[in-house]
């Protein structure tokens, strides 16, 4: 019983992309596939590839023979672009041989069925693809999130501001960086216990990562009582509200500090930075930079953001 509820959560879940020109082999995949999931459709690639940017879909059923790009092309682009890299792309073809499924290999598509369609292959095939892709996407979120809060984790946000970084560099806009610091947790900690310790970095960590959800930006716990947040298009004018507004926040959540010689409330520091990456430039000296600013807002007594540029 409880199989069966899961199973059919999991098939609600996900969502199956068909590219195909013809709107017969849409209409007999679709069929097939009834209850292995949602299923969405695209008549070329770049119509395709769109949908897969907007919607992430799981599973994606690719013609190769279609006209303008080719079903080769389309996933070559897939696979490129961050947004619709992650989608399992399956191919669908009249013409198997040996060198076509190398080209598809290489395009990064990781299987095979080929016309005229068996339904009941069809269905295993898309079945196993799910099921990978489910496991897939739970180890890729355990490897990129912290355990207690579910931010994600030093690992991942470094790799995503290098990322950014690069891309700033590159199109020349300003980046922004907060590195945020509760003030006196130690002193929670031993007031309270560490259980008490760690319900409130879980209810900050919660405060940060929803103030913190605008397309590309990133909120990670970078260890301990410190969190960084990464945001795209950012200046230093719009740092300095983002760091106001997120201190704001944590201090409206009135989590009683009894411990604290600043506040009776819990409260957050923050170093902030923002620039244009320059050529020399390096995520090191922006973090550098940050750091620097949260001493100061340290110094200037906590519960408020400071700022530091190069
Ligand atoms: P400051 O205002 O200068 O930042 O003072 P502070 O006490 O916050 O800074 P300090 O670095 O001395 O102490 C940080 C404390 O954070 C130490 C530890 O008790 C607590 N802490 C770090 N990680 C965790 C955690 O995962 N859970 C809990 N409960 N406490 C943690
Ligand atoms: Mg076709
Ligand atoms: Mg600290
Ligand atoms: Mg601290």
């Amino acid at each position: 019983m409880n199989q069966a509820i899961s199973t059919h959560h999991d098939a609600e879940k996900s969502l199956i992309l068909i590219i195909d020109d013809s709107v017969d082999n849409i209409r007999l995949l679709s069929g097939m596939l009834k209850g292995q999931g949602q299923i969405i459709f695209a008549m070329n690639g770049d119509a395709g590839i769109e949908l897969a940017r907007q919607r992430q879909p799981q599973l994606i059923l690719l013609d190769v023979e279609m006209p303008d790009m080719d079903g080769y092309q389309v996933c070559r682009k897939l696979k490129a672009d961050p947004e619709t890299r992650s989608s399992a792309v399956i191919f669908v073809t009249a013409h198997a041989s040996m060198s076509s499924e190398i080209e598809a290999l290489e395009a990064g598509g990781l299987d095979f069925i080929t016309k005229p369609l068996n339904p009941p292959v069809v269905r295993a095939r898309v079945h196993t693809h799910l099921t990978l892709q489910r496991h897939t996407a739970a180890l890729e979120h355990l490897a990129n999130r912290d355990g207690l809060t579910g931010l994600y984790n030093r690992r991942y946000f470094d790799q995503q501001l290098e990322r950014e970084f690069d891309r700033h560099k590159r199109q020349r806009l300003s980046l922004g960086i907060a590195f945020i610091d509760l003030d006196h947790f130690k002193a929670f900690n031993d007031g309270y216990g560490h259980a008490e310790g760690d319900t409130c970095l879980k209810t900050v960590a919660e405060a940060i990562s929803t103030a913190t959800r605008r397309p590309g930006e990133v909120a990670a716990r970078y260890g301990g009582e410190e969190f960084v947040c990464v945001l795209p298009y950012t200046t230093i004018e719009g740092m300095q509200n983002y760091g106001e507004w997120i201190c704001s926040r944590v201090r409206e959540l009135n989590l009683v500090h009894g411990y604290s010689p600043t506040s009776s409330y819990v409260t957050i520091s923050i170093g902030l930075t923002a620039e244009v990456p320059p050529e020399s430039g390096t995520t090191q000296k922006m973090m550098a930079n940050a750091d620097r600013a949260l001493y100061e807002a340290k110094s200037a007594g906590r519960n408020c953001s400071k700022i530091v540029v190069s």
